[in-house]
């Protein structure tokens, strides 16, 4: 399972698909502290991954999950996207990484603990291979 990263949603296709959101806060959103921030997420329906990055992009949108919280009080820097993917097989690739809040996006799984994980500054992602 391979990723590139897409700063903006030009290069992102509108495939099914799974993703690692990368998600900076610059002000606390509790229990969250200012930092970056990954989340785990897995796109199927119309539109596919370029629809769903396309909301998580955009401001100014109805919360209707959990991490609409986050992209509305951060900035989205971009995503790694995964054609191939699924959500929990990127959460257990990240696993070294800390769990900020349990249960964020993954009160349906039965697998992850969280589909968000915290990324401390100076730890070194390779999502490529
Ligand atoms: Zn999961």
């Amino acid at each position: 399972m391979s990723g590139h990263f897409h700063p903006t949603l030009d290069t992102i296709p509108p495939l099914p698909g799974a993703y690692v959101l990368v998600i900076r806060l610059d002000t606390p959103l509790p229990p969250l502290a200012p930092g970056r921030y990954l989340y785990c997420g897995s796109a199927k329906g119309p539109g596919g991954l370029r629809a769903r990055l396309g909301r998580h992009m955009r401001k100014g949108k109805k919360i209707r999950w959990h991490v609409d919280r986050l992209t509305e009080a951060g900035h989205v820097e971009g995503a790694y996207v995964f054609e191939d993917g699924n959500e929990c097989d990127l959460v257990a690739r990240l696993s070294d990484l800390p769990i900020p809040w349990p249960g964020f996006g993954s009160s349906d799984c039965r697998r992850c603990q969280s589909h968000l994980l915290a990324w401390p500054v100076g730890t070194v992602l390779d999502l490529s291979h």
